[in-house]
């Protein structure tokens, strides 16, 4: 598919693009609310059709009728690492190496609290970098080990990308990045980035809140060590769905973590009253998980078996492309500013772009039906989900957009804000 986007388009143009877009069937595996254009899968994916049924049936049939006995005859004990067997492939990674279980938090804090345990014996280590435009949470979690293990570790907040190479020494323990930044969508190149990290001797921790069914991500093949994600965001697990956590077989013997429930223990039925860790991924477990929300995890991996991250990643890159040069050309007039990458390489599955007015602005979206979200500041962030997104509804988005700036048919909400 081409690059550059012909901005003399027609909606009849991206009609005909849909109607050659052979993922387009795949729309039909998911509700929309009739009239609606999503643009906030990356905040909360849609819900697939499948997923009622698959509530019915763990509900109705093995809480119900087959109770206790569902932990075995269901699969729910085993649910975290066969879904994480499912989801391997979608980031690089290979079977018995995922489990999807507990919050991107909380996972955020077993693999930090590893990390920082598997360089324990260099105690010049002391420093975890990071960005300062990261999810807030990934540093919150950071500060809460490091201030509560109190031995002197030091969170080193980095401004831009390139910032990285200047500041990593042989003082840094980890480093932790969110692969597509949830503000700007810009990509982080993992495979150089990782390079890097290992160059200086410390370890590469990957939040793929934002990748994970968004783009490839080839956690084996960049030699990462440590990885966590969203399963409710483009995976479309539903609303707090569990999140995963990879490790790599090669790091498995050393993966201690300070969560060291029962599900982790080698034997978790032989009652024994020391803790022994389990030899392979299911040590990142804790605690009994939540089964009606990790079932409906597998609703939304289930679409993905349809089709390939290469195709989704085509896709994607043609809908922001669109997206963009629509937006630059039909609202032309207007003070908007893209702020994610152009080049592709650089790019995720969003489209942020600044304007004076953005939170309005978004709130007029939201009322004519098409839902982008804001985040501070002053960015009005789009997502892309090529599972269910056409190129007319990205022609749609951008004539609703193109009328709200046109019509300034957001300075009532501009007054909401003044009052409240
Ligand atoms: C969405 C997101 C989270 C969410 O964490 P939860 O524990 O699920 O609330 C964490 N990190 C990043 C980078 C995110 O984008």
């Amino acid at each position: 598919m081409s690059t550059t986007v012909n901005t003399v388009l027609t909606r009849a143009d991206c009609e005909r693009m849909d109607a050659s877009d052979a993922l387009a069937a795949l729309r039909e595996d998911f509700l929309l609310p009739e009239g609606m254009i999503y643009l906030d899968g990356n905040s909360l994916g849609a819900r697939p059709k499948a997923s009622l049924e698959r509530a019915r049936q763990v509900i109705e049939q093995e809480w119900g009728q087959d109770l206790i006995t569902s932990w075995n005859k269901a699969g729910w004990f085993d649910l975290p690492s066969t879904l994480g067997d499912q989801l391997a492939p979608l980031i690089g990674a290979d079977k018995g190496e995922v489990v999807v279980t507990d919050t991107t938090s909380a996972n955020l804090f077993k693999a930090i609290a590893a990390a920082l345990h598997m360089q324990a014996a260099h105690t010049e280590r002391k420093t975890i970098i990071t960005e300062r435009s990261n999810f807030p949470t990934d540093i919150y979690m950071a500060e809460g080990i490091t201030r509560w293990l109190d031995r002197g570790y030091q969170i080193v907040l980095i401004d831009h990308p390139e910032e990285l190479a200047s500041v990593i020494n042989e003082k840094t323990a980890l480093v932790m990045l969110t692969h597509v930044n949830y503000r700007t969508g810009y990509l982080h190149d993992m495979k150089a980035v990782t390079a890097l990290v290992h160059q200086h001797g410390a370890l590469a921790l990957w939040d793929l809140a934002h990748s994970a069914g968004a783009v490839p991500v080839q956690l084996q093949e960049a030699n990462a060590d440590f990885a966590v994600g969203c399963t409710y965001k483009y995976l479309n697990g539903g609303p707090g769905a569990p999140a995963f956590i990879w490790v790599p077989h090669k790091h498995h013997a050393q993966f201690h973590h300070p969560l060291s429930g029962w599900w982790g223990h080698a034997s978790p039925f032989a009652m024994d009253p020391h803790f022994s860790p389990t030899p392979g991924i299911r040590r990142a477990l804790c605690g009994t998980q939540p089964m009606i929300s990790l079932a409906l995890v597998g609703c939304g991996l289930d679409v993905f078996g349809k089709t390939s991250m290469q195709a989704l990643r085509t896709k994607s890159l043609a809908l922001t492309d669109l997206f963009i040069a629509l937006t630059e050309s039909r609202c032309a007039s207007h003070p908007l500013k893209l702020v994610t990458p152009r080049a592709h390489a650089q790019r995720g599955s969003q489209a942020s772009f600044e304007h004076p007015h953005a939170y309005a602005v978004i709130q007029a979206l939201i009322e004519r039906g098409v839902v982008g979200d804001y985040r501070e500041p002053g960015i009005m962030r789009f997502g892309f989900t090529p599972l269910y997104v056409g190129f007319a509804d990205v022609w749609d988005a951008v004539e609703t957009l193109r009328d709200i700036l046109d019509q300034r048919d957001y300075d009532s909400n501009l007054q909401k804000n003044a009052v409240t």
